[in-house]
């Protein structure tokens, strides 16, 4: 650690992201969103990740290099002679199980019938077909966006939660929807897009509230908004004494992606932990526990486990 006071304190620079901004900046990607899911799904070889979807070397190859950096994968050789390596999810990759049994919880629920069919999933445990259930941690209630009541904790504040990105190559493949619901990824394979969602989630909803909190340029801020309302995660709200007041609420579409937000925000609170506190503070204000939330399974009632989960027929 550097001891010299202030010159490296996180809480102090307001530009260098928190955990969220961090967490969501690495895994807020529609391209890693494929790759991990391919990986869930037990691709190990390069060659397997990179025939799950249509993917050009260079994108594959840049994006695997990061998740390495990051510690959401690690590159093991498996064969000298030619050097063959393969990617395991290391143990903070398999952390994220929850984030992409939300997303698929969400797409399950939303996505159209006619956009191909989300496989159906089996809790080991109990043998059942099941959904999870988004719950507190606390008292097993399941818990819905408008039961927690949401503040900024010691290092949380708006500027340092937009997702970070260091790399940002838009993939122009329209392809890839056929891999993905394109909805998640209006929402999550973008970093504004991810940002003005959580802002919503947090209780803005004018243009200008998020103009000024979250430092987006206004023509890329109108852009994300519009994408938003056509993709339904957002409704435009036009008071009629007010033309020039416009706000943007979360829809029930919008407001049902809480637990794609809770699970990201609680991953990356752990793997991203800053000294001085949690990004957010959440209660859940039925119980009036901190709320961290969970997953239970609808048939059987049980906490769910990563490993417990198998995929079902479609
Ligand atoms: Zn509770
Ligand atoms: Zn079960």
């Amino acid at each position: 650690m550097d001891d010299q006071p202030g010159a490296d304190d996180g809480v102090l620079d307001p530009e260098r992201p928190n955990a969220l901004g961090h967490g969501f900046g690495v895994i807020g990607d529609e391209w890693t969103l494929l790759i991990l899911r391919a990986t869930f799904d037990g691709a190990r070889k390069y060659g397997e990740i990179g025939a799950a979807f249509p993917i050009s070397h260079a994108v594959l190859t840049a994006r695997l290099d990061s998740l390495v950096a990051e510690d959401v994968l690690r590159k093991e050789v498996y064969q000298r002679n030619p050097v063959r390596s393969e990617y395991l999810l290391t143990e903070k990759g398999r952390g994220l199980w929850p984030v992409l049994t939300a997303l698929w919880r969400w797409e399950r629920t939303w996505a159209p019938r006619d956009q191909g069919v989300t496989p159906t999933m089996v809790h080991a445990t109990c043998g059942q077909e099941f959904v999870p259930a988004f719950c507190c941690s606390a008292c097993a209630e399941p818990v819905v966006a408008q039961d927690v009541d949401s503040g900024w904790g010691p290092s949380g504040g708006w500027r340092r939660s937009v997702p970070h990105v260091q790399t940002r190559r838009r993939s122009g493949n329209r392809r890839q929807q056929e891999y993905f619901y394109p909805d998640t990824m209006a929402v999550f394979g973008n970093r504004w897009s991810s940002a003005i969602v959580g802002a919503a989630f947090m209780g803005l909803t004018r243009f200008n509230d998020f103009h000024d909190k979250l430092k987006v340029p206004p023509t890329l801020l109108a852009a994300r908004l519009t994408s938003l309302c056509e993709s339904g995660i957002l409704h435009q709200v036009v008071l009629p004494d007010r033309p020039d007041w416009s706000e943007y609420k979360l829809t029930p579409k919008g407001l049902d992606f809480f637990p794609v937000i809770g699970t990201t925000a609680a991953w990356a609170e752990h793997w991203y932990h800053e000294e001085a506190g949690d990004v957010l503070s959440w209660s859940h204000r039925s119980c009036g526990q901190a709320f961290t939330g969970v997953f239970h399974c609808d048939q059987c009632h049980e906490v769910l486990r990563g490993g417990d989960l198998r995929q079902g027929g479609a």
